[in-house]
């Protein structure tokens, strides 16, 4: 942290700043100019709100130094975090992509949409059995019984299960079956919630608040990985602006801003970025010539008769599409799929 002085700041106002810094058991290191006078405060400063010194007699401003977040920062881990889930590796050259509907609906329904996952070479699968709704009356997911089918899906296709928990107590009966805990936008400052995955085994994957920023995500993203659990995935699901024509938008900008913030990989969402499945090919594309590390894909063998999310949803033929058209976009940037 630096403390800049006012010019021509009596003395007096420039020695309780560093008295100050003393006090708080870091070292100052004082560089007097000709008009002003700046104090640099050495060690750790994450602890320090910066008021202490903003409201202090003299003091112009106050600059951090340091990043907020630490665990998650690629200065103090340079090389990618590779996270791998029943043999698939998420973070790492090859491009990953998480398909299947946004909610369980039914036995056939969740039965279909595996089998395109499966049959288009994918090995992770999600589906929600306890989904977070704007309105308390629209479907909120069929919740155990999901459960109960999404571990069929895991012992038939042998495919990795991405599903969603909205509160700390769902966590141990969802790791049940999870492979990978969802953690979505509304959750992202849920507290509570991010400390009780951090105490999970299970990696988390981490959506991005649909108004936060991206220093809001690592934020969060330290929560769970303090609490000891360093297998975070991020995800850009789009964000909330002016624009109408898209659900959200999508926040490609992201992508190289996270990668190089973090070591943690880092996914697209099209589909709740967009929500409209035409856009969604385009889009996918786009983040992994961005450099996403991969996707989550909305997609339902009906999508005209989804219970929740169907104009985002794509069908199981623009799904076999899209997996074509990633691979040749990963390609071109020395990726695989
Ligand atoms: C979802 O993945 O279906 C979902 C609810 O996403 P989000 O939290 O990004 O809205
Ligand atoms: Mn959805």
């Amino acid at each position: 942290m630096i403390v800049i002085m006012r010019s021509r700041t009596p003395q007096e106002h420039i020695q309780a700043v560093v008295d100050k810094v003393n006090q708080l058991g870091l070292k100052p290191h004082i560089s007097a100019g000709e008009e002003t006078t700046i104090i640099g405060v050495i060690g750790d400063e994450r602890r320090l709100d910066v008021s202490v010194f903003d409201m202090m007699e003299g003091v112009e401003r106050v600059v951090r130094v340091l990043k907020p977040f630490k665990l998650s920062s690629r200065d103090f881990h340079p090389e990618n975090t590779v996270i791998q889930v029943n043999g698939t590796k998420i973070g790492a050259d090859s491009v990953v992509i998480i398909g299947g509907p946004c909610s369980v609906e039914s036995h056939e329904q969740l039965f279909e949409a595996a089998r395109v996952v499966k049959e288009s070479g994918g090995t992770l699968f999600r589906g929600g059995a306890y989904k977070p709704r704007t309105s308390p009356y629209s479907f909120r997911g069929l919740g155990e019984k999901a459960l109960t089918w999404l571990a069929e899906v895991k012992a038939i296709y042998g495919l990795a299960i991405v599903t969603e928990v909205m509160s700390p107590d769902q966590i141990p009966m969802v790791s049940g079956v999870a492979d990978i805990i969802q953690i979505g936008t509304r959750n992202m400052q849920n507290y509570a919630l991010l400390d009780a995955a951090g105490r999970s085994e299970r990696p988390v994957l981490l959506k991005r608040g649909m108004m936060s920023t991206i220093e809001e995500l690592l934020m969060s993203a330290e929560y769970i990985m303090s609490n000891g659990n360093e297998q975070v995935i991020l995800c850009e699901r789009g964000i909330r602006t002016f624009e109408t024509t898209t659900r959200n938008t999508l926040d490609i900008s992201a992508v190289p801003v996270l990668k190089e913030l973090t070591h943690l990989p880092v996914l697209m969402d099209p589909s709740h970025a967009s929500g409209r499945a035409r856009y969604v090919n385009a889009l996918s594309r786009a983040s992994i010539a961005a450099g996403a590390d991969g996707l989550l894909i909305e997609m339902h063998p009906h999508p005209e008769q989804a219970l929740s999310d169907g104009a985002q949803s794509i069908s199981p033929e623009a799904y076999t599409t899209l997996i074509g058209d990633v691979r040749q976009v990963a390609a071109a940037v020395g990726r695989t799929l």
